[in-house]
């Protein structure tokens, strides 16, 4: 991997924490030092896409990316969040704790003191400067690592007795609700929740949820994430779609959620769906929900490697059932799967954003040349790619 691919944030060949650059940004801006800094990281999901919404279960882990606020409270009930990555900074009062009341990224961290002022919390005035090395808008859930950061921030700041199993669906609304993005609570969850060396077996509709152990270090294996860069063009509408069509066939089946049908059960659900759509939409769900089973089963038995073929059948899945991946997707897993890698899948909501492979560690290099090449083949702009152990969640930094 070139360096390029490493941290956009260099000083003499160093990369700059997210975390000193926070702090850096608020002395800047505030002309004085924030009382703390709180982390949140964003997450991939190993396996289980499109299952979430349908109360099923999901497999995700925290990056070792984080997003960092430096944060003091203010004397007035007033907010000014600065952000490194927009290069400027909103100031809001209490007239715009309304849902949509602040437009743009900064609604975010708006949404998160409204979140909290309904569940009851008294949230003090506060100046917050962001900084993040999750890339934003690429399906790893930076708009959920600047939530929990925030909403941890703010529960400091504020000596607000929140307890941490709380947290996911405090931020989960303000994304929901007052930015108005229907997200489920995956991410959220994952960014809190999630541990250093698991991953996090969430299931959606009873919210228990397991610390499954993912060494992939000590099994000689790594995950690389695949950032294609490609554009989210129809997403907000297709995600809809999905959605209602997942609605659409749990009733017509007779049931509250897609989750209800078995896999042993599926030809049989399948004879009762009255369009084709629906019977591709219903596989999918239906097999991935099976797929993470499997999944939290081989990694409890230490076969790491052998989830490869899973993932890689996930990918199919929502490439061929679910109809959610472009071509750069498709390409990424194609390249990394001819190179070596035990298995590859985009990650995310799809039409864009990023794919993992499982690859050995003795062959990340191969497989990372491999897929910049077939992007470059293809006329493709150039992805970006990291590698990341399994994180721990929310946190104060100091
Ligand atoms: P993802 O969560 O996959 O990165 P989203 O579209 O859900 O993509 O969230 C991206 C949005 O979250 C950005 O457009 C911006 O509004 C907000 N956001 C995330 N991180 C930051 C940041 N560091 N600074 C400002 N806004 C951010
Ligand atoms: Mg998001």
């Amino acid at each position: 991997m070139n360096a390029a691919n490493v941290n956009d944030h260099m000083n003499g060949g160093e990369p700059v924490s997210a975390a000193l650059r926070a702090e850096t940004l608020f002395r800047e801006r505030f002309g004085q030092g924030p009382d703390g800094a709180w982390a949140a990281p964003g997450r991939a999901n190993l396996i289980g896409e499109h299952t979430d919404y349908n109360d099923g279960f999901v497999l995700p882990f925290a990056l070792d990316r984080l997003t960092v606020v430096a944060a003091a409270t203010a004397a007035a009930r007033r907010w000014t969040v600065c952000s490194e990555a927009r290069q400027e900074c909103v100031d809001f009062d209490e007239s715009a704790l309304v849902p949509g009341g602040v437009p743009g990224w900064a609604g975010y961290v708006a949404g998160v003191i409204w979140s909290l002022r309904q569940a009851g919390y008294d949230v003090p005035g506060a100046s917050l400067a962001i900084a993040s090395d999750v890339p934003v808008g690429a399906g790893l859930s930076s708009s959920a690592a600047l939530e929990c950061s925030v909403l941890g921030a703010l529960a400091d700041l504020g000596g607000l007795d929140l307890p941490v199993g709380q947290r996911p669906v405090l931020a989960q609304r303000a994304e929901a609700e007052y930015v108005g993005m229907p997200c489920g609570l995956l991410d959220q969850s994952a960014s809190v929740l999630c541990q250093a060396g698991q991953v996090l077996f969430l299931d959606c509709r009873s919210f228990e949820m397991t610390q499954i152990p993912f060494d992939a270090t000590a099994a000689g294996l790594t995950v690389l994430i695949i950032d294609t860069r490609a554009e989210h063009g129809l997403v907000d509408g297709e995600y809809a779609a999905r959605r209602q069509s997942c609605e659409a066939a749990a009733k017509a089946l007779g049931l509250r959620a897609l989750r209800e049908v078995d896999v042993e059960e599926l030809p049989m659900a399948l004879d009762r769906l009255p369009d084709e759509v629906l019977r591709h939409r219903t596989r999918h769900v239906v097999t991935e929900n099976a797929r993470v089973i499997a999944t939290v089963k081989a990694l409890r038995s230490g076969d790491l490697a052998g989830i490869g073929p899973l993932l890689t059948a996930s990918h199919a899945s929502l490439r061929d059932d679910y109809e959610v991946t472009v071509d750069q997707l498709d390409t990424a897993v194609e390249a990394a799967l001819a190179a070596g890698a035990h298995g590859a899948r985009m990650t995310g909501g799809g039409f864009g954003g990023c794919v993992l492979a499982l690859v050995d560690t003795t062959d990340r290099d191969r497989v990372a040349g491999a897929v910049t090449e077939a992007f470059d083949r293809a006329g493709f702009t150039a992805p970006i790619m990291f590698t990341t152990p399994p994180g721990d969640g929310a946190r104060r930094l100091w």
